[in-house]
Parts: structure tokens; C-alpha cells; sequence
């Protein structure tokens, strides 16, 4: 069992070129921007640039933090934070419309070392839902809170409060009206977008390592285009889109909302390396590439263990992806291979 998880494991490095990956060390930062039908085919060079230096700037900030001695925690806000202020990214500024026309932003954050957790799920208002989840977790005695309530409490706390209309992108808007008009037309859902964009999950998170040895995961989204009736999906349910336990791992995830809560992926992928002794990669690829694959699962995760040895398996054609260790040099990725 172990050796076919070994032969399985050397496969998808192969497949996705991951080979390049970093020698294990500490601290480690890793992000994804999404999972989806990403291809070069659907990519203009104008827009992977785009996608590039953005996700660079993400890499950097988070790395800023962890480089001076901070914390896994506040290095995965930071670089989450970064991505939700982006257009380009399904998460903040560029979330996904509703069925009705809105946008309900989901997010979460878990800290390794305490195992302390916070979540706001189908929240309209708050610029960075990133940092609600954090104050959730950090100045109330809950771990989840939910719609208007979560917006008070944010508002409250002294968040960024913005009006529903600073979420409204022209490119999200069209994507909704080609989903309503293959509803109406009963056409089966398809991937298209802008270019490049070409995928209905585009969740961003970012999982960490820092000096200590501590782990943290965060995540963001808009959710998935044209949710319907309140709809929540995995990213702010812990143990589905985000998990981290000094002990295992740190885990964010982007796919199918509904796959990853039924298959618990996050504390899935823990769980495999705690009660079975799988490495992170192995793991990871487990869950993603045939647990998940196997039911027609489709998505991608981030992990990172607490020696900095890091995992991005995807069972889609591509994820938006990257990592920065301790010599500051960071690595972007989108492709299969
Ligand atoms: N996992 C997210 C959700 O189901 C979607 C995504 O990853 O883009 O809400």
C-alpha cells in the first residue's frame, strides 16, 4: 500500500512538473489562486502576466512577514489579503455573482499551533473577509459566524465595511449571464471565461510554515457562480477547505465546495499523516488525485508540513499556484506541465 502510494506520488510529480520544488526548510510559504480548466490554449501572454505578478505579490508579502521572525498566521493573512484586493481572483474584489445577481464572500483561517479556528461565511460587505475569519477566531468565543450577524461583528471589530457595489467586476457579471442563459437553454455547465480565466473555481489561499515550526491555512472565496439560496460552500468549513495542526499539516483547498466538505479534504489529508505516516505529498495526492478524483471530485489543494516540505497536487488541468522559502525567491506555477 505504502509502495503503491510511493509509485503514485512520483507519478504526479512527474505529471506536473512539481519536480522543481524546493529542498524541505523552514519558514515556507505556499498560495493557490484556483483550480480549473486552465490551460496555455486559454491564455493570452497579457494575461498570464497578470496572473504572475499578482500572485507574486502575494508570495512576497507573506514571505515579508515570516523573513522578520513573524508568524505563520500573520504571513497567511497577509498573502491572502493580497489576492482578495485582486480583480483577478475569486475571492474579495473579484468574487463570483449568486443566481441573484449578489456577491456572498466565505472565508477562513486556522492556526496550527493552537488549533484555534475562525470563519465568516455569506458575507456581503466586508472588504477582506480574510481578516473577519481572523477576528472571529481571535475576539469572539465562536469559530463560525454567518451573514448579517458576521457583518456586525466585523463592523464592529473595526473592519473595512464596504459598499455590495466595490465587489461588481464586468468580467464576474458576464460570467453569471452565460451560466443563466445555458440554464435557461438546459445546456450542461461549462468552463469558458475570460481568457485565461476559463474555470468556475478560483478560491485563493495560502498556507504557512514560520520559523517556530508552527502552521497556519487560510482561504477565501466567492464561492462558485450562480450559488443559489444562501449557499456555503467548503472554503470557510474547517477540515474541508482549511485545516492546520502543528502536529500534521496546514491545508487549504480550491475545487467543488460540495466534493470537499462531503470528503472532509483538509483534515483528510491530516489525518492520512497522523494515523497512517504518510508524508504531506503523499497525503495529498491521496485525497486529491484518487479519493477525490475517483467520485468525480474536481479541485486541488496547498499543504505544508512542519518542516517546510511542501505538497500542490491538482486533478484538474491546472492551479494557480506558488511558493516562497527562506532565500526570498519566488515560484509561480498554472499548468499541468
Ligand atoms: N471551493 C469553492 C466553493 O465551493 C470554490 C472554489 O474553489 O473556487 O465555494
Amino acid at each position: 500500500m505504502r509502495l503503491l502510494a510511493m509509485a503514485l506520488t512520483v507519478a504526479v510529480l512527474g505529471g506536473t512538473g512539481e519536480a522543481r520544488q524546493p529542498a524541505a526548510g523552514r519558514p515556507m510559504l505556499v498560495i493557490h489562486g484556483g483550480a480549473g480548466t486552465i490551460t496555455r490554449g486559454s491564455m493570452t501572454a497579457e494575461r498570464e502576466k497578470e496572473y504572475r505578478a499578482a500572485l507574486e505579490a502575494s508570495l512576497r508579502a507573506g514571505h515579508a512577514v515570516l523573513a522578520r521572525g513573524g508568524s505563520s498566521l500573520d504571513a497567511v493573512e497577509a498573502s491572502v489579503r493580497i489576492l482578495e484586493d485582486h480583480p483577478l481572483f475569486n475571492a474579495g474584489k473579484g468574487a463570483v455573482f449568486t443566481h441573484e445577481g449578489r456577491n456572498e464572500l466565505d472565508a477562513s483561517i486556522m492556526d496550527g499551533r493552537t488549533m484555534r479556528a475562525g470563519s465568516v461565511a455569506g458575507v456581503t460587505i466586508i472588504r477582506n473577509p480574510i481578516s473577519a475569519a481572523r477576528a472571529v477566531m481571535e475576539r469572539s468565543k465562536h469559530v463560525m459566524m454567518a451573514g448579517r450577524g458576521a457583518e456586525l461583528f466585523a463592523t464592529k471589530m473595526g473592519l473595512e465595511v464596504v459598499d455590495p457595489s466595490y465587489f461588481w467586476t464586468e468580467s464576474r457579471w458576464k460570467s453569471l449571464q452565460r451560466q443563466l442563459l445555458r440554464d435557461a437553454e438546459q445546456q450542461p455547465p461549462r468552463t469558458e471565461g475570460l481568457p485565461g480565466e476559463g474555470t468556475k473555481f478560483g478560491t485563493v489561499g495560502a498556507v504557512a510554515v514560520d520559523r517556530e515550526g508552527n502552521l497556519a491555512a487560510a482561504t477565501s472565496t466567492g464561492g462558485m457562480t450562480n450559488k443559489q439560496f444562501g449557499r456555503v460552500g467548503d472554503s470557510p468549513i474547517i477540515g474541508a477547505g482549511t485545516y492546520a495542526a502543528n502536529e500534521s499539516c496546514a491545508v487549504s483547498g480550491t475545487g467543488h465546495g460540495e466534493f470537499f466538505i462531503r470528503w472532509t479534504v483538509s483534515y483528510d489529508i491530516a489525518a492520512l499523516m497522523k494515523y497512517r505516516g504518510l508524508s504531506v505529498q503523499q497525503a495529498a495526492d491521496e485525497v486529491i488525485n484518487r479519493k477525490l478524483k475517483g467520485v468525480g471530485g474536481e479541485g486541488g489543494v496547498i499543504a505544508v508540513d512542519g518542516k517546510g516540505n511542501i505538497a500542490m497536487p491538482f486533478n484538474t488541468e491546472g492551479m494557480y499556484r506558488g511558493w516562497i522559502g527562506p532565500d526570498g525567491v519566488p515560484h509561480v506555477a498554472i499548468y499541468r506541465d
